[in-house]
């Protein structure tokens, strides 16, 4: 069956595909420069603060699943449409091996729900080869980084605490929240190791930056997304302060599945498939970004297979999709008796830790 195709008539500047960390970051910054935008996303619209979509401050027993025998990984009201698992959209393994990938389907992508944790590569991370012969040197240092940290941390707010450590830069920090009690008997323990623990460095707002945006109440829940916008999510800071310039439209639903390119193999837009009336559209730009996160972003540029390029786009070198590494986390847990009975007191904070060894 012929699929029939709806061109969108209007031509933009650029196309950006995807909402989370890095879209929302190209949209606000390229819509304030003026450029007419499309950006494509494959969920759909959310605002914390919206009394329909909000999880922070419900009862347990407000939950949809009350009584239903399933849980989710980081709890009920956890703020990810998505998760470890995504139905609908399956993935598949090599062979014997294992590979965890965290996906999350709405506006402002996988920022709902991340630990805020904002740290800088420090300058030994950027020359790792001549520091200890592992991997490669990256082409750029931390000097030429450095002025972009320090934009992104005075325009969606870090709190943190001047360290003077050479390879963990210091910021522009807002200040940290105190230690509680566990974090105080563990920071004990650790000196007396020899191990350093210093005030965390995560993007929660513990002073306001704006009018729009409110400081951090402590309710411990920023992975439901905060409807006072006191921590940083794509589609509350970034997002949404790009369509108020009236420079972006905001396509919600719409799953990219190629980046289109004419007969001179140049990019002239994407085409993508309405998740509500599953029909396929196109839509022309002149510039396309890709920021569905690097799995998938691999994924379209493989997709866009053409006579110029016959491996997929931007892939003469074979290896798009290939030597993709993620973050890996371990825990611990003990049983401290020292703790066992003592005097209540309100240990509410942030949603994460309040201190943090660095290395
Ligand atoms: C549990 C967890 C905790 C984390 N904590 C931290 C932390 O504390 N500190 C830290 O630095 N990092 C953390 N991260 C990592 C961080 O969230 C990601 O590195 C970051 O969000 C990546 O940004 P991105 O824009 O590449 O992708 P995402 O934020 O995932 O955004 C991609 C967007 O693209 C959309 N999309 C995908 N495919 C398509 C398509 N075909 N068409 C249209 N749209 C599409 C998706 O729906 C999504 O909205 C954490 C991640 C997880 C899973």
């Amino acid at each position: 069956m012929a699929v029939q195709i709806r061109k969108q008539p209007k031509k933009y500047d650029v196309c950006i595909v995807g909402s989370g960390a890095g879209g929302g970051m190209a949209a606000k910054l390229l819509a304030d420069a003026g450029f007419k935008i499309a950006l494509l996303e494959a969920g759909p619209d959310f605002d914390p603060a919206n009394s329909e979509q909000r999880t922070q401050l419900r009862w347990p027993w407000e939950s949809p699943r009350r009584g239903a025998s399933t849980t989710r990984p980081f709890g009920d009201f956890d703020m990810a449409y998505g998760g470890w698992e995504l139905e609908g959209e399956p993935y598949t393994q090599n062979r014997n091996t294992e590979f965890d990938w965290f996906r999350s389907r709405m506006l402002g992508g996988r920022t709902n729900h991340w630990g805020r944790i904002s740290l800088r590569f420090g300058p030994l991370d950027f020359k790792r080869k001549d520091f200890d012969g592992k991997g490669d040197n990256w082409p750029i240092g931390y000097e030429d980084v450095k002025p972009y940290y320090d934009k992104i941390d005075k325009l969606i707010g870090v709190f943190g605490s001047k360290e003077n450590i050479p390879n963990e830069p210091d910021g522009y920090f807002l200040p940290p929240p105190k230690p509680r009690l566990h974090e105080l008997y563990i920071k004990k323990g650790a000196n007396k190791a020899g191990v350093p623990m210093i005030p965390s460095r995560l993007s929660i707002l513990t002073k306001p930056v704006n009018k729009k945006r409110g400081a951090c109440f402590f309710c411990s829940q920023c992975s439901r997304s905060c409807m006072a916008y006191a921590d940083f999510s794509s589609s509350s800071v970034l997002v949404k302060p790009a369509m108020e310039t009236g420079n972006v439209d905001l396509y919600v639903n719409a799953m990219v599945r190629e980046v289109l390119t004419n007969g001179e193999g140049e990019v002239t837009g994407v085409s993508y498939i309405n998740k509500e009336d599953l029909k396929d559209y196109e839509l022309k730009a002149k510039v396309v970004i890709l920021a569905a996160s690097a799995c998938s972003s691999a994924r379209l540029l493989l997709n866009s297979k053409s006579a110029q390029h016959p491996n997929g786009l931007a892939n003469s070198s074979g290896v798009v999709g290939k030597y993709l590494h993620d973050s890996t986390g371990s825990s611990r847990g003990g049983f401290i008796p020292d703790l066992v009975d003592r005097e209540r007191y309100n240990e509410d904070g942030v949603g994460g830790m309040h201190l943090y060894t660095p290395c």
